[in-house]
């Protein structure tokens, strides 16, 4: 299940609101979130990199 990266919590595919960023796309709880990520998508995405590529700078 994909997961919100602005609030954390885990969406359903079917339910959820979604957003293209960098040809990537992101999966939403609520429109709000989905608000929030389109003012500063750099800020959520960065964390996912941050997780996925740990202490490379
Ligand atoms: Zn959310």
């Amino acid at each position: 299940m994909p997961m919100d990266p602005v609030c954390g919590v885990h969406v359903d595919i079917e339910d959820a609101l979604t957003a293209t960023y960098e040809g990537r796309t992101y999966y939403f709880c609520s429109e709000e979130c989905r608000e929030e990520f389109r003012e500063a998508p750099e800020e959520y995405v960065g964390d996912t990199a941050s997780l996925l590529f740990e202490d490379e700078e």
